[in-house]
């Protein structure tokens, strides 16, 4: 059995690349790694990559992180500038045995020397969204943070092998060095090839709270099934931070066990992800969250996708 779950319908186009990968018996870390890849090189997509959005200081600071669950390896970079695949690099890192997190210019010395491709990564259209978002924000229209997302995904190959994998380009108008739950282990991702992986999308800030990927995985290991244990665990912490900080940010999680079933569960409307295993062809799904903090889901219509790209690629109004 083989499979992978992705967040967001972002990942579709990676999730059917690394599908095919997977079909021809090559391992979990290289399908994961080009599916990341194709989400971080398509300019359209405004949290991931090349076009993701900006800091404060109109800078693209990446995160990306990168776990082989046989091994437990990881390797994860954090507000990195100007590189093309800023998951290329933490798989790189994840083979290192000691020196696995690298941030900023740390982590840009590190790529430069192992010869990773250097990019301006800021894109016209992400600068046209800056601008913006400026604008917006001085007129109190909009939170300066709103409009982020991570590409999050769990694969398991033929072998058994199950890893994970995140890139971002953070929330949009962070600080300058801010760093969300992407890159760290356990909260943005969370991979055990015995068990399965899971992946967090949303407020870096909260998901890192419940330490939510891996409070999944190990759900998962006490036998509950990848749904329930993405219900439990978004629905406990969804609770946790109401009861004692008053309010809750956005929490998304999806999961896959190593027989290659999956589950996914979020605190918001809206969210969609990717699944695919072996004999289901990747397929986009749109959550829906009942009172009960039960989820279930659809499948995206035709016009839902062709809408969805409509808007990605339409024209900035500035
Ligand atoms: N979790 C990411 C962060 O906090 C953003 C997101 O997934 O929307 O950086």
């Amino acid at each position: 059995m083989w499979g992978m779950i992705a967040t967001w319908r972002m990942a579709l186009e990676g999730v059917e690349k690394g599908c095919d990968m997977l079909m021809q018996g090559r391992s979990a870390g290289d399908a994961v790694e080009a599916a990341i890849r194709e989400v971080e090189d398509f300019p359209y997509y405004k949290s991931v990559g090349y076009g993701g959005l900006p800091n404060e200081e109109m800078e693209v600071e990446l995160d990306a992180a990168y776990m082989d669950g046989d091994t437990l390896s990881v390797g994860a970079v954090a507000a990195v500038r100007d590189y093309a695949n800023p998951v290329s690099i933490a798989r790189r890192l994840s083979q290192e045995p000691v020196n696995n997190l690298l941030v900023g210019e740390g982590a840009e010395k590190f790529a430069h020397k192992e010869g990773f491709e250097r990019k301006n990564m800021l894109t016209d259209r992400a600068k046209a969204f800056y601008r913006k978002r400026q604008r917006e924000v001085a007129q109190q229209e909009l939170k300066p943070y709103a409009g982020h997302d991570t590409v999050g995904m769990v694969c398991l190959d033929g072998n058994g092998k199950v890893t994970a994998a995140t890139s971002t380009s953070g929330l949009f108008m962070k600080k300058k060095g801010r760093v969300g739950d992407s890159p760290i282990v356990g909260s943005g991702f969370y991979a055990d090839s015995k068990v399965g992986g899971a992946s967090a999308t949303g407020l870096g800030e909260d998901l890192m709270k419940g330490c939510i990927s891996y409070e999944i995985v190990r759900l998962m290991k006490e036998g509950l099934h990848p749904q329930e244990a993405c219900e439990r665990a978004v629905n406990l912490l969804d609770k946790e931070l109401k009861e004692r900080r008053g309010k809750a940010g956005d929490l998304s999680l999806i999961a896959m066990n190593r027989e290659g079933q999956w589950g996914a569960a979020t605190n918001i409307e809206g969210f969609s992800f990717v699944a695919a295993a072996e004999g289901q062809r990747p397929r986009v799904y749109l959550v829906k969250r009942g009172a009960d903090g039960h989820c279930t889901f659809e499948e995206a219509s035709g016009e839902w996708l062709d809408d969805y790209m409509r808007t990605r690629m339409a024209p900035v109004e500035e």
